[in-house]
């Protein structure tokens, strides 16, 4: 194979971003995806008539929506009501959404009313990026009183950032992607799966050569600097740049010595997250007004995301479930949980059952802005010309696909202003500038 200008290695959300800003800055560009589909995380299986993705999914208004449009992909899809019930004890009550379950809901008193419509005002116009150095946990004793508000704030931080206990995330980022929750999520017809299919088509249509079925296995960078990809089944790509839009786990053994890199701090810092999954499809729901839950005594969360979006060929209802995990994890119990927040929610589902999906343990995010962290990972890996870094935990703030894309434009523009330098430097040294 020719010479290419750009390898992305990895073609989820991230890579394919990456590799679609490439082709648009005029580079000769290759995609390279081990799975036999891109879309990594993000992919939505059919299953008799229903979409489900790998687990709920909700775009929110942040960078990954803000760049798809910019793109000019259709994403269609609907957002859903907001009006919620909040698990506490075992029982449902009504979460306040607006001024009517704010008044009517039984699990605040007066004061705490007062308190949660104020906070919640004060959050939506708040800069959050001085809490960046704050855990949620320090951000909500700090600016909540009321036990029972600040039960509901841990709740709904937690659905925001995926982690379950609020000790561990930066809160700065995670009250941002709060702020932009609020503002209404979108939930996609047909699941996230057209989204991938959307930027296959940009990509394709941008002269972006996309390899599936295609594992790499090393980059060469000897001498520090970037000249090939290597791939399992023997392919060789001779290039100057490589982002790497996989973990940093893998990021690490596909570079020899990245242990004397930037790669191996980026791989030790990162912390995991996980959560176990439960898709429904059911013909109908036995109590069509619940349809949406946040647990608040329990790390879970339950939406119809089929209230808003179509993703269902014969009317059938999806309706996703997550159960937050912490370091240990039980597949059965956790199950066993998601099955009785739906037998709350929406009892008698089983004799409506189409069908159903359980993933145990999905890595929703490979790390994220945490109390730990050590540096923000990329764009760069500075200690190797020519490699890049993208990924939901290549995150500078940004939260999920939020950072995967601006991670994924963050190597590009990195790269582009790196080659402005070295013409600059051309030029002067000509004296033509
Ligand atoms: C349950 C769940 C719920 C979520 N909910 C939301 C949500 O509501 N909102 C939101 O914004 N985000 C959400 N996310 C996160 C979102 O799905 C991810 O942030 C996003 O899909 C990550 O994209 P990525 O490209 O960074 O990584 P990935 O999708 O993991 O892509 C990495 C790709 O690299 C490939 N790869 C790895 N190694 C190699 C190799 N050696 N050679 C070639 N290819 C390789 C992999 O096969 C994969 O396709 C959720 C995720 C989960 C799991």
């Amino acid at each position: 194979m020719q010479k290419i200008d750009v390898v992305v290695v990895g073609g989820g959300i991230a890579g394919l971003t990456a590799a679609i800003y490439a082709a648009k800055a005029g580079k000769q560009t290759v995609v390279i995806e081990k799975q036999n589909r891109l879309g990594g995380r993000a992919i939505s299986n059919k299953k008799k008539g229903a979409y489900f993705n790998l687990g709920a999914h909700a775009l929110y208004k942040g960078d990954a929506l803000a760049t798809f449009r910019e793109l000019g992909l259709s994403l269609q899809g609907k957002k859903p009501s907001a009006f919620a019930y909040g698990i506490w004890k075992g029982k449902l009550s009504p979460l306040p959404s607006d001024m009517k379950s704010l008044f009517t809901t039984p699990l605040l008193s007066w004061k705490g009313k007062m308190e949660f419509a104020s906070c919640l005002t004060k959050l939506s116009k708040a800069d959050t990026r001085p809490f960046d150095r704050i855990s949620i946990r320090q951000w909500v004793e700090g600016n909540v009183r009321d036990p029972m508000v600040r039960h509901i704030f841990y709740s709904l931080l937690r659905t925001a950032g995926y982690v379950a206990g609020p000790d561990l995330p930066a809160a700065g980022p995670v009250l941002k992607q709060l702020q932009n929750a609020l503002k209404g999520a979108l939930y996609l017809d047909r699941g996230w799966g057209e989204l991938i299919e959307e930027l296959r088509k940009k990509a394709s249509e941008l002269g972006v050569r996309l390899l599936t079925n295609t594992k790499v296995s090393s980059v060469d960078t000897r001498g520090g600097i970037v000249r090939q990809v290597l791939c399992e089944d023997g392919t060789k790509i001779d290039t100057h740049h490589v982002i790497l839009a996989t973990s940093p786990a893998i990021a690490n053994e596909l570079v020899p010595f990245a242990e004397k890199t930037a790669l191996h701090t980026w791989k030790e810092q990162a912390i995991e997250v996980t959560a176990a999954c439960l898709d429904v499809a059911l013909k109908r729901l036995p109590k069509p007004k619940q349809q949406f839950a946040y647990g608040i005594d329990q790390t879970v969360f339950l939406t119809n995301q089929s209230r808003a979006a179509y993703l269902s060929d014969d009317g059938a209802q999806v309706i996703s479930l997550i159960k937050y995990q912490g370091k240990e994890t039980n597949p059965d119990s956790d199950l066993h949980e998601l099955e009785g927040v739906l037998d709350l929610m929406q009892p008698g589902w089983r004799e409506q059952l189409i069908v159903k999906q359980y993933l145990p343990k999905m890595t929703v995010c490979h790390d994220f802005m945490h109390m730990k962290r050590l540096e923000n990972p990329g764009p760069a890996v500075p200690e190797i010309q020519g490699l890049y870094v993208a990924g939901e935990w290549a995150s500078h703030g940004e939260v999920l696909a939020d950072a995967a894309t601006a991670s994924a434009k963050r190597a590009i523009q990195h790269m582009l202003s790196l080659e402005g330098k070295e013409r600059n430097a051309f030029y002067e040294h000509r004296g033509i500038i």
